[in-house]
């Protein structure tokens, strides 16, 4: 038995979570896998019940959790002052290392390029964002008011646990081929303990290739090129930039699921914000929200060694083709006139066609 926790989150997070968890239950029944569902408060609702925007007590029921699905949080949602930094120092609380984001174009909907189905895994822990580097003080600092300094932190652990999260990744697709991106000839000490760790682990997947290329020269060939890529593998700064750009070749935010990975637990969270602007119409695109929560089931089925999860997520990938490719219950975003909860229902009954 699976136990599943649910963050709502703000704004449109309350209309794309209900989606994904009836897709996800949709998928879960007709596999057979046993999940529990367990709604926990943050954002404003946290608020209004605890006081607080990450109530201690959603902290201590997600650790009993296997994994959890995390609306966006509304920046502008809150009472004047009430803390909103809360995705980051949830991160680090459960060490979520690396973000999961794949970036897949679909022949019917609008993108740069067709035929790209990349992986990316950004390392979040460490690099150059100083928050996640240190226990006390900060990462940066100005001596005095002409210089400011900024560290990079890279460790063995830290990359070589992110590299194996990616071949672990390639395994289950057919190319099977991870590309590290760094810029070693450079940054030889801290890309270079990544580079290394990349080869070291790649050395534990002989069924895998490992390929690396430049950080610089990878922008452009994601540009130019993508379709030669498969597993892409980086540090957090790189990742950071690479990433919005691979989601810019496949058609931007609605088409951009995420999964936060760590050695105990994942979150399913979409790269898209809490969109105020649309929340309560009922036009929202689940999509985001609907793959990271298959993204999750991926994750379980292969760590809690669970095949009916792995087949779920299967189930998830392939209605959710269908319902593209039929086009007749896609959100406005995406060309169509369903709402929100029209596309999550068109999904839910494809994937029962999906199973039989
Ligand atoms: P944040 O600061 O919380 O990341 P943001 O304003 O930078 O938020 P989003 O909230 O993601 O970014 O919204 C940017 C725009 O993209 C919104 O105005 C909205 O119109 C659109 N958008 C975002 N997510 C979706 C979605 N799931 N479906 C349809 N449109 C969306």
């Amino acid at each position: 038995m699976l136990k599943i926790g649910v963050l709502l989150g703000d704004d449109i997070g309350l209309e794309v979570v209900p989606e994904t968890v009836k897709v996800m239950t949709a998928a879960a029944a007709v596999v057979a896998l046993d999940v529990q569902w367990h709604e926990l408060p943050i954002g404003r609702r946290g608020h209004e019940l605890h006081g607080h925007t990450m109530p201690q007590e959603t902290v201590v029921a997600l650790d009993k959790c296997d994994g959890w699905i995390t609306g966006p949080i509304g920046h502008n949602a809150y009472p004047r002052n009430d803390p909103t930094w809360i995705m980051p120092p949830l991160r680090k609380k459960f060490d979520l290392y690396a973000s999961v984001k794949p970036v897949k174009s679909y022949p019917n909907l609008p993108s740069l390029h067709k035929n790209v189905d990349i992986v990316f895994l950004r390392e979040v822990s460490e690099g150059m964002q100083a928050s996640g580097t240190v226990v006390a003080g900060s990462g940066e600092f100005r001596p005095n008011d002409e210089i400011s300094i900024g560290t990079r932190v890279v460790t063995r652990r830290g990359a070589n646990r992110v590299a194996r999260e990616a071949f672990e990744i390639a395994r289950t697709r057919s190319r099977k081929k991870v590309t590290s991106v760094h810029k070693e000839p450079v940054y030889r000490l801290v890309c270079g303990m990544f580079a290394e760790e990349c080869r070291k682990v790649a050395q534990e997947f002989p069924d895998c290739k490992l390929d690396e290329v430049l950080v610089d020269g990878f922008a452009m060939k994601l540009v130019m090129n993508p379709q030669q890529f498969d597993v892409v593998v980086t540090t957090n700064q790189f990742g950071d930039i690479l990433t919005d750009e691979g989601a810019g070749i496949v058609g931007g935010l609605g088409l951009a699921p995420g999964l936060c990975v760590g050695e105990r637990h994942a979150m399913a969270q979409a790269t898209h914000g809490s969109a105020p602007d649309i929340a309560g119409k009922n036009i929202a695109n689940p999509y985001a929200m609907i793959m990271s929560g298959k993204m999750l089931f991926e994750w379980l089925g292969r760590k809690r060694n669970e095949p009916k999860a792995v087949k779920a997520a299967e189930l998830i990938d392939a209605a959710m083709d269908k319902v593209i490719a039929e086009a007749k219950q896609l959100t406005a975003d995406l060309g169509g006139k369903a709402t929100t909860v029209q596309m999550g229902d068109a999904v839910a009954q494809a994937l029962r066609t999906c199973g039989r």
